[in-house]
């Protein structure tokens, strides 16, 4: 056999010479379809990262149109990626706290183009109602209040709120309430960073009615009551009861104003401890504030409910344009209250009987073992409620796969087990559950 001129593919060629053109690259249907997907700078880095892997040798350059394939299909268009959230806990803040209902998602699509949100179709002239729809089913779903106002967050409802109520004027709190609710952001640090002052009263674990009775004066803007809904003061404590506190504010005319952080707005059985909106507006609370993506299950959001001529305070205040909600907000909310009961909710009320059937099942086909395990319902309120449950445990070493994965899947690491709690995955996500721990399984094994 002749050696001296290479045929292609044979022992003398070097295969760097096979690797595809990018120009013929980009000219596949399946490539150029991607670019209408992904856009051109994301389908060229990844045409020259496929075309690298070749020259580097990791892969063969009859490879290269079939991996870029792939990697294209596997592309997402923001660097967010869904997570399988197999924590058991409910409201899960690092993991973007409240998954929407079909419902919700149904109405984002609805509002992602242009969209009526501040048009009057019928007349065909602008329409000053903006967030009406959001504004009717809140008042419908709390029918104690007198108005509604959504904001971006349950934040800004609150700096809104007290800048509007008593800024240059004080605003009169409980020591006891005055909590960090996360990464380093604190209430009062947010509240005095639009000009109102604090007056703390009372002690961390005990504050009297007396307490706000010296506080209140000529000076006070407002009071606020804040739920603490990521901690419990326990032991000898005292707080006074919202019907006292309101019947007091009442009688020196200032608003009070109750953060309950969790977005209840009518008691919940299982959470006996959270307050709700419904329960402290006829306590007397003139406002409450709660956020969207709580316990209420729906997009983040600001929620302030109570007095129409406090809400219509707030709404005039210049700071309500700089926390208007969008319309991708507005349409979530409005559909999470209209629609079916929101994931949160019905994760929280899940049978413990009907998890450990379903967790049972699963076990069986990850090979893994059936363990107790107790969900949370997170940063988002009923603080240290624990939620009887199941999870199937797998070795520790299936963690860091899981993670990285697609879809990525996060569990609780426990003595060097992996804990996986179904709790919060909808049951149609199961098969890709299963799928993604025999991917793990695959990565992690010994070559
Ligand atoms: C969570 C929380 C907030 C902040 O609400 P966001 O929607 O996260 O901005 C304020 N107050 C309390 C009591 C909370 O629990």
């Amino acid at each position: 056999m002749q050696q001296q001129t290479p045929v292609p593919g044979g022992p003398g060629e070097d295969p760097r010479r096979r690797i595809p053109r990018t120009d013929a690259l980009l000219a596949e249907p399946a490539v150029a379809a991607a670019r209408q997907r992904l856009g051109e700078q994301a389908v060229t880095d990844l045409v020259r990262a496929a075309q690298e892997r070749a020259r580097a040798g990791e892969i063969a350059p009859e490879q290269v149109l079939p991996g870029l394939e792939q990697a294209l299909a596997a592309a997402r268009p923001s660097s967010l990626r869904p997570v399988l959230n197999a924590t058991g806990v409910l409201v899960h803040t690092n993991l973007g706290r409240a998954p929407l209902s079909p419902a919700a998602r149904e109405a984002l699509a609805d509002a992602a183009g242009y969209t009526d949100v501040e048009f009057d179709l019928g007349s065909g002239l602008r329409s000053r109602d903006r967030g009406a729809g959001a504004r009717q089913a809140l008042l419908a779903a709390c029918p104690g209040a007198e108005d509604a106002l959504v904001v971006t967050n349950g934040a800004a409802a609150l700096v809104l709120a007290t800048t509007a109520l008593a800024a240059g004027w004080e605003v009169v709190i409980s020591r006891g309430e005055m909590i960090e609710i996360g990464a380093g952001f604190r209430l009062t640090e947010l509240i005095t960073s639009t000009g109102a002052r604090l007056s703390e009263i009372g002690t961390t674990n005990r504050t009297h009615l007396p307490d706000y009775d010296h506080a209140i004066g000529e000076d006070t803007g407002c009071v606020l009551r804040v739920h603490p809904s990521n901690y419990r003061i326990t032991g000898f404590t005292s707080t006074v009861p919202l019907p006292e506190l309101a019947g007091l504010c009442h009688d020196r005319e200032v608003p009070l104003i109750a953060d309950l952080g969790s977005g209840l707005l009518a008691p919940e059985p299982l959470l006996p401890e959270e307050p709700d909106a419904a329960t402290a507006l006829a306590e007397g609370a003139d406002l409450v504030i709660m956020s969207g993506d709580k316990l209420l299950g729906g997009p983040q959001a600001g929620i302030l409910l109570g007095r129409k001529d406090l809400i219509a305070r707030l709404r005039r205040h210049p700071l309500a344009r700089a926390v208007r909600v969008d319309k991708l907000s507005l349409a979530a909310l409005e559909a999470t209250l209209r629609g079916p009961l929101p994931p949160v909710r019905a994760a929280l009320r899940t049978d413990p009987d009907a998890l450990r059937t379903r967790t049972a099942a699963l076990a069986t086909r990850l090979d893994g073992e059936l363990v107790p395990h107790e969900g949370r319902v997170g940063g988002g309120g009923g603080a240290e409620v624990p939620l009887p449950g199941w999870a199937v445990a797998l070795p520790g070493a299936l963690a860091a796969p899981l993670r990285t994965g697609d879809p990525a899947v996060v569990g609780t690491l426990r003595e060097e087990r992996l804990l996986l709690d179904v709790r919060c995955v909808p049951a149609e996500q199961e098969d890709g559950l299963v799928a993604a721990v025999q991917r793990a399984r695959d990565a992690a094994a010994p070559a």
